[in-house]
Parts: structure tokens; C-alpha cells; sequence
């Protein structure tokens, strides 16, 4: 077990297999233009599973593909199947926008997918073109039902940004429409990181906000146990139905992160508000031992002291935490280049 200096173990990769997207979410990517990574130097799946590999023998066991847009990138059912088949993978789940998925999810089971994360936070259409500026909320919804049908061994997770003034008036209905598909619905508080340039602590929607609502809407709502590592927190409604909560802005659990996260071109972050990377791939371009790139991604988790969210929630003004002119200049920085 590899532990970093808050004895916090390594234990979930998120892989980030493309930087591209299919949308524009006001809360990750509201620019007319993007800096993009340059082309040759994605990984290949050859190489993603390479790295995978390493972060295995340090103690990683779960992995969560996601991007970008993971669905966008060539044959990614090829990626599922070639670490479905590690010997040490405990778990691998994946995170997509649903737009691709109606066409991908039997090829995605097929492959060893065992579960599946879908963003959806409005189910009005015109809302969804506001937010997302494409018109695809119906290729969504296909999407989502094309998952329920294929049906994943460990489920259909359905991930919510809730936002003031957009998609807060939306919790009940969401709710159902995940009760409807047999889901868990996760409402997630609007996070400061790089790329939400226009984030306001206005615009949060909290953790507590969220309780009150659903309270008044259904009555008392019953916390369950055994939350461990994860970044939601669980309830149960009433009748029975449970959905989560990650409070990312307001309430950070850094305290318990596991998780490492590696964009398409290599550089492994510690934390989701690191600015400063470490480039894996060169080391493994330039054909550096087994041992040597196992002692580098070792010695950055052993060194690793990032409470990136704490340190927020402790700044007095704050504001977007990267200005897009810097993200233009380094694009790693972006949610959707480092995965969420
Ligand atoms: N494109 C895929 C998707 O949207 O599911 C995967 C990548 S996306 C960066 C991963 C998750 O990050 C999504 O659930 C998205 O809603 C969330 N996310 C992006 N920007 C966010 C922000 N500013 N605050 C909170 N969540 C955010
Ligand atoms: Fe939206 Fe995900 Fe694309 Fe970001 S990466 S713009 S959250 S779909
Ligand atoms: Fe982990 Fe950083 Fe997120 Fe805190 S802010 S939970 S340390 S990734």
C-alpha cells in the first residue's frame, strides 16, 4: 500500500483517454475556443494500460475511465476490454455525458464494463441546449435507456451539477426519472476548479440546500452508513428510493481521497485542484524501466499533501481558480482534460 503524507492510501485512477468533448457545459467548458492537447501525444491503449499497470503495483485496484468525453474517443470498448482482462482490476467503471452511448453500451458490457456514470442535469431539452450548447438531449436519453436495457452488473449511476437559477428547480423530478431507470441519482455541488471560469459562490447550490428541499418535498431523509473513500454521500427518501450527494464545494472530503488522475497525454495530478502535473509520459516514451516508473509515480503520492477543496473553502474571496487566458496557456488545468 502506497500512502502519501496524510496516510491517505493509493487506491482509484481516474484515466482520462481524450481531452475532446461533444459539449459545452457552462460549468466546465464555457469558451468559444479551446487549447487542445496536441494529437501525438495521447496515449495509445497500449500505453494507458502500460500506466495503469504502474499505478496497479502501488495499489491502485479500481479504475474510472472518463475525459473529455471518454465515448468520443475510437474504439473504446478495445480500452475496456484490455484492462477488464488485468489480473488486478477490482473495479472499472466509466463517466460519459450519454450522448454516444446508445450506439456503445452492449460493445462497452460486452467488453467488461461493470458500471457506468451518466451526466444528466435537466431533463428539458431546451434547458439541456442552454447549458450544454448541443442539441442532444434526446441522444442522452436514448443513451440512458440503452444502459438500463444492456444492464450493467454494478448498475446505472446518474450524476447531476445542480445549479442556481438553471436546473435547482429540477431535484424532484430528476429524482424520479432515476427511480424510473432504476438508478442512483448523485447531485453534485458546482466545484471552482479549472475550466468553470464563470463559477460564483452564488451559483452553488450546497449540500444542505439540497437536504432542505428534498426534505420539505418527501419527508425525513435517512444518512446511510458506509461511505468509506467515496465522494458521495447517501440518503434514503421515505419510500425507500436512495441518492447521493457530493459536496465537493461546501463540505470537501479530502481528508479520505484515494484518487489519482492521469489525462490522455500522461501527466499525473494528485488532486483535482493540483497546477502542476507530473509527465509520465516521456519516462515511458523514452523506455525508462518498469522499477524507474514505478519510483516516480511513488515518490509523487508518498510527497502528495493536496487538500485542494479544504484550501478553498478556506480562501476568503474566491473566484474561478484558473483565469482562461492561463488555461489557453496550459490545458491540463481543465476539468475536462484532467476528468473531473
Ligand atoms: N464528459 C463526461 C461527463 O460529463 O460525464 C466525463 C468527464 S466530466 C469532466 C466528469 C464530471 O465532472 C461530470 O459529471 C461533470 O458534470 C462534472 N463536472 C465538470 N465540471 C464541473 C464543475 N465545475 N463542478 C462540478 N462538477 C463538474
Ligand atoms: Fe460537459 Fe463532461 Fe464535456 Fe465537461 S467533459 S463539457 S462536463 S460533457
Ligand atoms: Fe481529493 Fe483534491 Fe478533490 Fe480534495 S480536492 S477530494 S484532495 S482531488
Amino acid at each position: 500500500m502506497t500512502r502519501d503524507t496524510l496516510h491517505r492510501p493509493l487506491k482509484h485512477l481516474r484515466l482520462s483517454v481524450t481531452d475532446r468533448c461533444n459539449l459545452r457545459c457552462s460549468y466546465c467548458m464555457p469558451e468559444a475556443e479551446y487549447a487542445w492537447l496536441a494529437r501525438p501525444d495521447v496515449l495509445t491503449f497500449e500505453e494507458l494500460v502500460f500506466v495503469a499497470d504502474r499505478f496497479a503495483a502501488l495499489g491502485v485496484d479500481t479504475i474510472r475511465l472518463t475525459g473529455g468525453e471518454p465515448l468520443v474517443r475510437q474504439d473504446l470498448s478495445t480500452l475496456v476490454q484490455l484492462l477488464a482482462a488485468r489480473p488486478w482490476l477490482r473495479d472499472l467503471a466509466l463517466t460519459t455525458n450519454g450522448v454516444l452511448l446508445a450506439e456503445q453500451a452492449q460493445a462497452l458490457k460486452d467488453a467488461g464494463l461493470k458500471r457506468i456514470t451518466v451526466s444528466i442535469d435537466t431533463l428539458v431539452p431546451a434547458r439541456f441546449k442552454a447549458l450544454t450548447r448541443r442539441d442532444s438531449h434526446g441522444a442522452v436519453l436514448a443513451g440512458i435507456h440503452e444502459a438500463v436495457r444492456v444492464g450493467f452488473p454494478q448498475g446505472l449511476k446518474l450524476d447531476t451539477v445542480v445549479l442556481r437559477g438553471v436546473n435547482d428547480g429540477e431535484l424532484v423530478p430528476l429524482l424520479d426519472f432515476a427511480g424510473a431507470m432504476n438508478a442512483e441519482l448523485r447531485f453534485i455541488e458546482y466545484m471552482d476548479v479549472g475550466g468553470a471560469t464563470r463559477w460564483k459562490r452564488e451559483d452553488v447550490v450546497s449540500r444542505a440546500e439540497v437536504l432542505e428541499r428534498l426534505t420539505n418535498a418527501f419527508g425525513r431523509l435517512e444518512p446511510l452508513d458506509g461511505r468509506g473513500a467515496a465522494p458521495a454521500e447517501r440518503f434514503r427518501l421515505p419510500d425507500g428510493r436512495t441518492f447521493g450527494v457530493i459536496a465537493s464545494t461546501t463540505q470537501p472530503f479530502c481528508g479520505s481521497c484515494d484518487r489519482a488522475r492521469v489525462t490522455a497525454d500522461g501527466t499525473f495530478f494528485t488532486c483535482l485542484y493540483a497546477t502542476a502535473g507530473l509527465d509520465l509520459k516521456t519516462a515511458l516514451r523514452r523506455g525508462d524501466s518498469v522499477e524507474a516508473m514505478e519510483a516516480l509515480i511513488r515518490d509523487r503520492w508518498t510527497g502528495r499533501r493536496d487538500r485542494g477543496a479544504e484550501d478553498r473553502l478556506a480562501m476568503r474571496d474566491r473566484g474561478p481558480l484558473v483565469s482562461a487566458a492561463q488555461l489557453k496557456q496550459e490545458p491540463r488545468l481543465e476539468m475536462h482534460t484532467r476528468g473531473g
